[in-house]
């Protein structure tokens, strides 16, 4: 399909738009301290994600993932 016209910073999470010299960071210091992070190993996938905003952009994102169970529905 088509390329995203703007992404959130993986860095601070900040919108960033394509047109952006550092895309996907929104900065060049963003983009030096992940680079970092990866270098240093402080990524650690097994950390959960507790953000719902962005627990509900990576679902949409990956489409055919089902939604989490709620005890209310
Ligand atoms: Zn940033």
């Amino acid at each position: 399909m088509s390329t995203p016209k703007a992404l959130f910073c993986p860095t601070c999470r900040k919108v960033v738009l394509v047109t952006e010299a550092e895309f996907p960071f929104c900065s060049d210091r963003c983009r030096l301290l992940d680079l970092g992070k990866w270098a240093s190993g402080e990524y650690k996938v097994s950390s959960p994600i507790q953000d719902p905003d962005l627990l509900e952009e990576l679902a949409r994102s990956q489409g055919s993932q089902p939604r989490p169970r709620r005890d209310d529905e």
